[in-house]
């Protein structure tokens, strides 16, 4: 029997059912579900947290204050929003902007993983905790996990902080947030660059004469 057809994911049925979701307690306070920016066919996706203010009442992700300092800090690594996709782990904003609770982000999952299935992204960069515990399945801090790249679901996991923790100022390590966060952008910028860069030549391979060839010695064919 041949195996069962796999349905492609049909990424625009799975908007519309966002946009009208109640599977949350946050539906009854949002202005509008928040679902995406930019382009979800990018190899680039950005992860923050939830919607604010600004962003409950556009429906467009990261168009306050934390969205401004994100435009620049990727500006200057030669990044666009209109080029990269950027998404939160939730879609609706929670009141007063607190902090995502563990059954909102569960309730909130099957949208954000559709989003990775449709797009499956070579570069994820997650700004914050939450996006960042979300893609490393782990408990860890945003303090911790920066300034490294993480392989996950075949994509390069980029952490950073979010781009709030920046505007409220602070230092880590010595470093202020924000040249942290430039850091890390600029391990973005390498990470797309290495993709990008053809492989090295190779040194060509001398036959040895008579040698049997590859496929014979291993008895593929
Ligand atoms: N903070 C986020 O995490 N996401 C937004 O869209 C805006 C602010």
């Amino acid at each position: 029997m041949p195996p069962p057809a796999v349905t492609p994911l049909d990424i625009d049925a799975v908007r519309s059912q966002a946009l009208v979701c109640t599977r949350c307690t946050l539906a009854q306070g949002r202005t509008q579900v928040v679902w995406a920016a930019g382009n979800l066919d990018s190899e680039v996706l950005f992860i923050g947290e939830a919607p604010g203010f600004h962003e409950d009442k556009e429906g467009v992700p990261f168009v306050g204050a934390a969205g401004k300092l994100l435009d620049t800090l990727m500006g200057e690594v030669g990044l666009d929003r209109s080029k990269v996709a950027i998404v939160n782990v939730l879609k609706c904003r929670p009141p007063g902007n607190r902090d995502p609770l563990p059954d909102e982000i569960e309730s909130c999952r099957p949208y954000l993983e559709a989003q990775l299935e449709h797009m499956r992204p070579a570069v994820i960069v997650t700004l914050g905790n939450f996006a960042t515990r979300f893609m490393l399945e782990q408990q860890i801090g945003i303090t911790r996990a920066r300034g490294q790249r993480f392989s996950k679901r075949g994509a390069t996991v980029i952490p950073t902080f979010h781009p709030a923790a920046a505007l409220r100022g602070g230092k880590f390590n010595g470093v202020s947030t924000i040249d942290a966060m430039r850091q890390d952008f600029g391990l973005v910028r390498r990470t797309l660059d290495e993709r990008a860069r053809p492989p090295e030549p190779q040194a060509p391979v001398v036959e040895a004469p008579g040698a049997a060839e590859p496929s014979e010695q291993l008895g593929l064919f």
